[in-house]
């Protein structure tokens, strides 16, 4: 391919109908901005509605890397970039079509002019470039009107013209924070990241819960979850919450407690109940988890059931009809997986009983827990020595804010 020159965005468009469009588009508009302050040599600018990035030299790839990663994004066009002149710009119309592979049999020209100081008419432009490439081309290339292999489109713009034929579209779903905020339950797993970049992809803002039994688990396995949140804080132009739990005085209690099999289930409720705290403190709408239907023992019907008794916030487990292949897929496409398989205990694998319930008792469960009498001052204490890190994309971006 040619180098192109400069990226046209479209932000909307179809999908972003209603009085929200603007609030989403401006979301979308800061995140194109972060994303060029990485490429110093690029300039943006906006015309009737779309993006115009024009590259002086930056390279194509990781911009569109990064289009790539914004929600909501419509489609681009890698664009060549031409003075607005007649015979410049079927020179490099034709430029263009020689550089495609494979070169198109068919094509039709299809000009726009929003300059109408531009002498020729969209239409008298679309005869003039397409009759000089065929002129210019081989033989074998032909006019096809209906359709065509490729469509190569010239956009008159006040100072400039764009030349290109694809459209890219975007990754779908809406921009992040479009959608209210979520706590994100995440372990050092492969689940929850891609739990979390769902999430994120349908409009969610996420914050991280983390749950460590330190010195038990390891700094490394810290490390290993601010990691994975950094992967996550890719995908907005925000520094992403990630709330660290200090769960070994919990852990260790229960443990010494006789639950038997239920230790999990405990351990677990706790987690939920925390989490529920801190949602309440940072004024979130929802839990999100990795949990998928049958994976483990805690992911029967019957063990969520008794897990999620008594936490109000609707529990979001974007990946319970999910297999297990497929979330490696996505953890692979965005660059979880790597991470996520380092081998660093994560706190649910260091107590567990020989044989987890799969079907746990509520009343049982309820039982024990009011014998347990030293839970609810713990769970309190958890949360007040929660950790809070501000997680950005680049370490380097790390400014300090603190609320
Ligand atoms: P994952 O790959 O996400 O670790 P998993 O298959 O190992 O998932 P579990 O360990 O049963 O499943 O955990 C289920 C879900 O509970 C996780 O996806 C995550 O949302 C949450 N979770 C588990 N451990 C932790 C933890 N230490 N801190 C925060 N959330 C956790
Ligand atoms: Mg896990």
């Amino acid at each position: 391919m040619q180098q192109p020159e400069a990226i046209i965005v479209r932000l909307g468009e179809m999908t972003l109908k209603g009085r929200n469009r603007g609030r989403f588009e401006k979301r979308m508009r800061e995140q194109i901005a972060n994303l060029m302050k990485a490429h110093p040599q690029a300039t943006v600018h906006e015309e009737y509605g779309r993006v115009y990035l024009v590259l002086n030299g930056e390279p194509y790839g990781p911009v569109a890397a990064g289009l790539n990663r914004i929600f909501g994004l419509y489609s681009y066009s890698p664009a060549l970039m031409v003075t607005p002149e007649l015979e410049e710009i079927r020179r490099r119309a034709l430029e263009w079509m020689q550089a495609q592979e494979p070169a198109p049999r068919t094509f039709k020209v299809t000009a726009n002019r929003a300059n109408k100081a531009f002498p020729h008419t969209s239409q008298e432009l679309g005869h003039l470039v397409g009759g000089y490439i065929l002129r210019h081309a081989d033989g074998k290339l032909k006019v096809d009107v209906h359709q065509p292999e490729l469509e190569l489109r010239v956009d008159i713009r006040q100072s400039e013209a764009f030349i290109f034929s694809e459209s890219i579209p975007g990754t779908g779903g809406y921009p992040v924070g479009s959608n209210g905020r979520a706590m994100l339950m995440i372990s050092g797993g492969i689940d929850s990241p891609v739990a979390g970049w769902l999430s994120m992809r349908r409009g969610l803002e996420i914050e991280g819960v983390h749950f460590h039994s330190y010195p038990y688990t390891s700094e490394r396995a810290k490390q290993k979850v601010v990691d994975l949140t950094r992967k996550l804080a890719g995908y907005t132009p925000d520094r992403i919450v990630l709330h660290m739990v200090p769960f070994t005085e919990i852990q260790t209690r229960l443990n010494q407690s006789r639950t038997d099999s239920l230790l999990i289930t405990l351990m677990r409720r706790s987690m939920f109940r925390i989490t529920e705290k801190l949602a309440a403190d940072r004024r979130a709408g929802a839990i999100v988890t990795g949990e998928s239907l049958g994976q483990v023992a805690s992911q029967t019907l019957p063990s969520m059931q008794v897990i999620q008794d008594g936490i109000r916030l609707p529990i979001l487990r974007p990946l319970v009809m999910t297999d297990k292949t497929e979330i490696i897929k996505l953890s692979e496409a965005i660059e979880t997986y790597d991470i996520s398989i380092l081998p660093y205990e994560d706190c649910c694998t260091l107590f567990v009983p020989k044989s987890p319930a799969t079907s746990p008792s509520l009343k049982a469960v309820e039982r024990l827990e009011r014998s347990l009498d030293f839970l609810p001052e713990l769970e309190r204490e958890a949360v007040e020595r929660t950790e809070r890190l501000y997680i950005r994309e680049r370490e380097e971006d790390k400014f300090d804010e603190y609320f």
